[in-house]
């Protein structure tokens, strides 16, 4: 029986367990919802803890004005030429230039000053771009850096979710050929310091600054850290006017105007910039050092694994308001405490997989612990609602033969009564109490075996001395009723099991048949053993059953009109007891019958028969 408890409990920890790791699948399920949500989250951690440090660097845009005044786009080579060569009486640290120079213009003697104008600037890094064929759109030659280092990338990488741009590719291939990002290029000519990087590191090296840039991940991104104060943006129409602001710093020369410019982006704040604006943000975040990281998938697995777990413990051993404040405070910690630390210690911890593990490991724990509290409700109403109306039974069925006994007595004692009159009271009272003990024993019977206290003996016997026993227990009661009792086949078979309890099932049976028959009918016996199957019939003549009344005559106290007009006394108890033993046994019972033409009942039961 403890055994029996002991697996319970166990299976039930094992489906509360997969429960809880259910609910953890389906949150590292929501992959697409997943983005969305840590995108925002990652906005909102980033507008929250913005970043504004001193710009080290300037944008010199070519502006709608610029256009208006100088010519419109037709006029880009000699615009550039002027920016240039007013650039150089500011004396910036370095130029970067964002305006890919890949096509001659229709005027040779622009491309010749703007050739001078380029050459004469000092620290100048030139773009290049990777083309959806896979090859570098590089500068005319003309144009091009003597030194490739000083080419740089103008890519950078938009979530294709919601078009955002918080990160720029550091490294990218074409033709196998890699270049760096054009805001790496300009720190690394404005510190005068080469680009390193280590076979042994993930790390990229600008002098003193290490960079993090995980080396598996594709284009290995930087993470931009956008300014709140803008950088700088001055018109190439005001550089003589600037010089002050420009003086030392890195310009990022390139196209604003909104008209003109292919390349508008959006940042976390919802804000648009122009591409030769975020090269300079991305210039920013590295020149200043405080770098921003994704955490390692299996970091976020772990985490939220661990989170799952958490929240599976907590209302598998507490329970009450215990459970949800501690539960309250893991929420907590995992939708917000947890990302926004970390944020802040310069990791970007997945959002949604540890929340989801720990809001939907919640609420399925917090529902299984309390489906499974109202279950138990459920069964202890249902269990004490049974054992009540059995008490009732017994109080009903003993007040009978207490009766008896009590007013057989009294006459004994009150009077003196003749022998033969005496001894017909005793017996009465002998047999009233040996109805009350089995009525008692009825009782705890039924208790026991309800309750599963009632252990089942695993032993062989012998299905025909089962029914032997039990038709020569019946035979005074049938011959009272001078019904006549036939064993109408040979039984065969080894049964394995309790062979009292099956005999109180058989005798049962045999009982009721004889109960519920008329004097002068036949109640015969039959036994079939076939295949490991043993089939034992009762078949009588007697009152019979309609189809309603066989199909709750296995409920306790239950009994049949029919039943009761024929002035037997029974119990309604018997039957609902015969199936239990049978059903413990692996077995089942089967019912025929027909109003007052008889009924067979049959028990079906595993057994070994001899070939
Ligand atoms: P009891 O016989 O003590 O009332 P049982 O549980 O053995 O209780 O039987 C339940 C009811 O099923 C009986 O009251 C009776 O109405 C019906 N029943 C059982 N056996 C037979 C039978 N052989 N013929 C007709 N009715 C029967």
């Amino acid at each position: 029986m403890a055994s029996k408890t002991k697996a319970a409990q166990l299976a039930r920890h094992w489906r509360y367990i997969a429960e809880v790791a259910g609910c953890f699948a389906i949150s590292f399920g929501l992959e697409q919802l997943a983005g969305r949500f840590n995108n925002s989250a990652y906005d909102l951690m980033s507008e929250r803890s913005q970043v504004s440090w001193q710009p080290q660097s300037v944008v010199v845009g070519v502006d709608e004005k610029t256009f208006e005044q100088s010519g419109g786009p037709e006029a880009r080579r000699p615009i550039l030429a002027q920016a240039l060569e007013d650039l150089r009486a500011a004396e910036p640290k370095a130029v970067a230039l964002d305006i890919i120079l890949h096509d001659p213009s229709r005027h040779p003697e622009d491309d010749q000053r703007l050739e001078d104008a380029l050459r004469a600037t000092p620290n100048l890094v030139m773009p290049c771009d990777r083309l959806p064929s896979g090859e570098w759109e590089d500068p005319l030659p003309r144009f091009a850096p003597s030194d490739p280092r000083r080419l740089g990338h103008v890519e950078w990488a938009t979530d294709r979710l919601d078009a955002v741009t918080r990160q720029i590719p550091l490294e990218e291939v074409a033709q196998h050929q890699q270049r760096w990002a054009l805001s790496l290029v300009a720190l690394s000519v404005a510190l005068g310091q080469p680009i390193v990087t280590a076979t042994d590191s993930s790390d990229i090296f600008v002098g003193n600054l290490t960079i993090p840039a995980p080396k598996g991940v594709p284009g290995r991104p930087l993470l931009i850290r956008y300014l709140r104060d803008r950088i700088p943006v001055v018109s190439v129409l005001d550089i003589a006017k600037n010089r002050d602001l420009i003086r030392g710093k890195v310009v990022f020369l390139g196209e604003t105007a909104q008209t003109a410019a292919r390349d508008r982006l959006q940042n976390p704040y919802g804000e648009t910039l122009s591409g030769v604006e975020a090269h300079a943000q991305a210039f920013e975040t590295l020149a200043h050092g405080d770098f921003l990281t994704f955490a390692r998938d299996y970091a976020v697995f772990l985490v939220s694994l661990a989170i799952a777990a958490w929240a599976g413990l907590i209302f598998a051993l507490l329970s009450g308001w215990q459970a949800y404040v501690l539960d309250g405070l893991l929420l907590l910690f995992a939708s917000y405490l947890l990302p926004v630390f970390l944020f802040h210690q310069g990791i970007v911890f997945a959002y949604i997989e540890p929340a989801a593990a720990a809001w939907l490991c919640s609420i399925g724990a917090a529902a299984y612990q309390h489906l499974y509290v109202r279950r138990q409700l459920e069964r202890t109403e249902s269990e004490r609602s049974r054992y009540q109306q059995a008490i009732h039974w017994a109080a009903h069925e003993m007040r009978t033969p207490l009766t008896a006994i009590q007013g057989s007595s009294e006459i004994m004692s009150r009077y003196k009564l003749p022998e033969a009159k005496g001894k017909e009271l005793s017996d009465m009272i002998n047999s009233e109490s040996k109805r009350l003990s089995r009525i008692i024993q009825t009782f705890l019977d039924v208790e026991r075996l309800a309750d599963g206290q009632m252990e089942l003996k695993r032993e062989p016997f012998e299905a025909a001395d089962l029914v032997e026993t039990c038709l020569k227990r019946v035979t005074p009661l049938a011959e009272r009723k001078q019904i006549e009792m036939t064993l109408e086949s040979a039984v065969e078979g080894t049964v394995l099991g309790d062979r009292e309890l099956m005999a109180y099932a058989f005798y049962n049976l045999l009982t009721n048949a004889v109960k519920y028959s008329p004097p002068h009918t036949h109640v015969r016996v039959y036994g079939d053993a076939q295949d490991d199957q043993l089939r034992l019939s009762v078949k009588d003549e007697g009152i019979g059953m309609d189809h309603k009344e066989l199909k709750n005559i296995f409920r306790k106290f239950y009994r049949t009109k029919r039943a009761e007009a024929s002035g037997e006394v029974g119990t309604g108890i018997g039957l609902s007891i015969v199936e239990q033993i049978v059903t413990h046994h692996g077995g089942r019972i089967e019912v025929t019958s027909e109003p007052g033409k008889g009924s067979c009942f049959t028990i079906v039961m595993r057994a070994h028969v001899s070939a």
